[in-house]
């Protein structure tokens, strides 16, 4: 008999927590689920039918926020409370902007500095991290709403252009949101899920996701291999989008009914009507051959021909951007095996046609364009919750990797969340004198010291030329491919000598292990800094010793007694310090036995200049 466990607080019977997915757009932001019954990813609505939410907040009087359809309404009648495009200011500073600080008619704070920029409403100051945040809360206030469960753990999206600036940045909103975000995605890579594609274990594919939205356009080059998404390229335009067909339509009404440019700045109820009717018209020319409507008692009509005729420049700059995107991505069309259309704009048919014509294939259109990213977010979402055991699903690495250096800690070469491929490569080199061999022990994990870690593998790297300490040039590379399996070489690069190793870092740990591996890292973060501090302390008063005594084997002559007792001294010391005093002591130490022999080194430098000139004849 199934067992059903019942909330005693609420009386309510409890389900298995739910993970969600979310589109966090520019324009527009929805939230999606994998339905419990039909196990099919399905877009969460309201009442009225309506899955998407506006991303816009309008910041009304006596502090009360409006977000979504509510505070579109206000867009322009109070321009200065309601903002919009906040995903566009993630992660940035004013600098970033600057060229474009025209196109936010709310007030973005030019500090004239690198910092975060800020938004100013009203007499209070709110970062893009605060606002994007306000949207996420009322997304998850909803998705609470429609599905009477608690939802505290959420996918969220991002372009796959963001960095990482801006995918904390996300991460951080979704937090102040109260959201554990189990994973943030790449939009073409959500997308790509919506349409199964890239669900086969053993499926090897190259697609194109061509994603244009409101004010934005990307378009993504993708090669899937066996569950790893891999971002060959992405280019296009993020001032380009939907607004401008609006934008073109609205302008082309102004001028046939008479209405100047002066007058739509500041007559804001006919501008508003003129955007909010253009758009209607838009969208209605994507079903429809012909549109007409009445504005301040002006007819007002447009034809599918007319549309395209102002929306084709805008449809063929994202032909250049695709056009880029293969050059990048070096590859011919013919390689491109699947196009995926998102974004609300694709519905247009001019768009469809032209994608359709350059990459000489039919796009896959059937999940709705604006909510395909949505819908994949949430299959995404459905795996970490572990409810499809089947895949592993990798397009980062989710702890990071690195080797051992002296004193046992961890040098991280490549860091967590680091997106697969990835290359990385570092300089090392030998600790004594004459060694010919050199240890290279590979790690897994997030603490300083690497017996804390996981070891992956360790191999010698033997035929090292005999050479002083400090001189060989060692250079270990971390090469992760697209099946997430790690490829160590490190390579003498005098010599030329080169070993490799191949690793396969991410299988066998599960998600749990992750996480308490995370944990680990910041529970034990204070005692870990305490401890790299120490070793650091150790492995170089181990250094200076080592050359000290080289310098007095060779030098030993040019030393008074006095300084000769006072180095053994201070060697002394330092050595004892070295093995059972704390880090500051071995600080002084090392600092004393460099006092004491600053004056013959210099000493011992003067002579050997001299004895260079001595020897140059003019
Ligand atoms: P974003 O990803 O930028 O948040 P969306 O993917 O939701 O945005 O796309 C929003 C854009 O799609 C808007 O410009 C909207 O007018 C446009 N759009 C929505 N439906 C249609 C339609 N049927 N025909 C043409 N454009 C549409
Ligand atoms: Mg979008």
């Amino acid at each position: 008999m199934a067992k059903i466990a019942i909330n005693i607080a609420t009386g309510s019977l409890q389900q298995p927590e739910m993970v969600v997915g979310i589109d966090l757009g520019t324009t527009n932001s929805l939230v999606a689920i994998i339905h419990p019954d039909t196990k099919q990813p399905v877009v969460l609505k309201e009442h009225d039918g309506n899955a998407l939410v506006p991303s816009i907040l309008h910041f009304a009087e006596g502090g009360n926020v409006l977000v979504g359809d509510e505070a579109k309404k206000h867009l322009i009648d109070a321009p200065q409370q309601t903002v919009f495009s906040v995903k566009r200011l993630m992660g940035k500073s004013y600098n970033d902007i600057r060229d474009y600080s025209s196109f936010f008619t709310y007030k973005v704070i030019d500090d004239q500095t690198e910092s975060l920029v800020k938004i100013q409403v009203g007499d209070r100051f709110y970062s893009p991290v605060e606002l994007s945040s306000l949207i996420l809360k009322e997304l998850k206030t909803r998705a609470e709403h429609i599905l009477k469960t608690p939802v505290t753990k959420a996918v969220i999206t991002v372009p796959a252009y963001f960095n990482d600036a801006q995918r904390q940045a996300t991460r951080d909103a979704g937090k102040l949101a109260g959201l554990d975000v189990l994973r943030i995605v790449n939009e073409p890579t959500a997308a790509s899920l919506a349409y199964g594609l890239g669900l086969k274990k053993d499926e090897v594919k190259t697609i194109a996701v061509y994603d244009l939205g409101g004010g934005t356009f990307d378009i993504s080059i993708l090669r899937i291999n066996g569950g790893i998404f891999e971002v060959l390229s992405t280019n296009g335009d993020t001032y380009l989008g939907g607004d401008d067909f609006d934008r073109a339509i609205a302008n082309e009404w102004a001028k046939n009914i008479g209405i100047s440019q002066e007058e739509m700045q500041s007559n804001r109820s006919i501008a508003q009507q003129l955007r909010l009717t253009a758009e209607a018209a838009k969208i209605h020319l994507s079903t429809h051959d012909h549109f007409m409507a009445e504005i301040a008692g002006e007819k007002v009509t447009l034809s599918r021909a007319d549309f395209e005729e102002l929306a084709k420049p805008f449809v063929d700059r994202t032909m250049t951007c695709c056009a880029n995107a293969m050059k990048d991505a070096g590859l011919h069309i013919d390689a491109i095996e699947e196009v995926v259309l998102v974004g609300g704009s694709t519905r247009v048919p001019l768009v469809k046609t032209s994608v359709q014509k350059f990459f000489n294939r039919v796009p896959h259109d059937a999940v709705n364009p604006d909510e395909v990213v949505a819908l994949g977010a949430a299959v995404q979402a459905d795996i970490l919750a572990g409810n499809n055991k089947d895949f592993l699903l990798l397009d980062i690495t989710p702890l990071s990797l690195g080797i051992e250096t002296m004193g046992g800690l961890m040098d991280v070469l490549v860091p967590r969340n680091s997106k697969i491929p990835s290359k990385v490569a570092r300089q090392y080199t030998t600790q004594k004198d004459g060694q010919s061999s050199m240890k290279i022990a590979v790690f897994q994990g997030e603490r300083d010291l690497v017996k804390d870690n996981r070891k992956l593998a360790e191999f010698n790297l033997t035929g090292i030329p005999g050479m002083p300490a400090g001189l060989p040039k060692v250079e270990i590379s971390f090469l992760i491919n697209a099946d997430g399996i790690l490829l160590v070489k490190a390579k003498e690069i005098r010599s030329g000598v080169e070993q490799t190793v191949e690793v396969k870092p991410q299988y066998g740990l599960t998600d749990e292990e992750v996480e308490k591996m995370l944990m680990d890292s910041v529970t034990h973060a204070k005692e870990d800094m305490a401890i790299r501090a120490l070793v650091e302390a150790r492995t170089e008063a181990r250094q200076i010793l080592d050359t000290t005594s080289g310098f007095l084997q060779k030098n030993g002559s040019i030393l008074t007694v006095e300084e000769k007792t006072a180095t053994d001294a201070a060697m002394t010391s330092l050595q004892n310090l070295m093995e059972n005093g704390n880090k500051d002591e071995i600080h002084t130490a090392i600092e004393k036995l460099n006092e004491i022999s600053r004056p013959y080194a210099e000493r011992l430098m003067d002579h050997a200049i001299s004895t260079a000139m001595k020897g140059k004849k003019i």
